[in-house]
């Protein structure tokens, strides 16, 4: 028999009770049938920062990085285009002038 459905296990917070529930039904929230405390399938949301939280912050970092390097690039680029075409003459005489004293 194979059965593609696989189970989540977790434990009641509350008396410690182990239990195993279809992974479709991850999230949901059951009342323990020993403490009647309530417990979410597969954890992690009662104690501690939840997996979807920390998946999210890290895919907002990811953008926010890639925004940074498109930014870093198209400032490279202008910087390159510009100085190639029209130098600031004030930078030349600044330049003439520090080199001078
Ligand atoms: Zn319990």
């Amino acid at each position: 028999m194979s059965v593609t459905v696989s189970h989540v296990r977790f434990s009641c917070p509350g008396c410690g009770r182990s239990y195993r529930a279809p992974g479709r039904l991850q999230g949901r929230q059951i009342t323990c049938a020993n403490c009647k405390a309530t417990v979410r399938v597969g954890g992690g949301a009662v104690s501690g920062t939840p997996s979807t939280v920390r998946r999210r912050r890290a895919r907002l970092l990811a953008w926010f990085a890639i925004g940074l390097g498109v930014l870093l690039l198209l400032w490279v680029l202008f910087l390159l285009t510009h100085h190639a075409h029209t130098v600031d003459p004030s930078l030349k005489v600044q330049a003439a002038q520090r080199l001078g004293r």
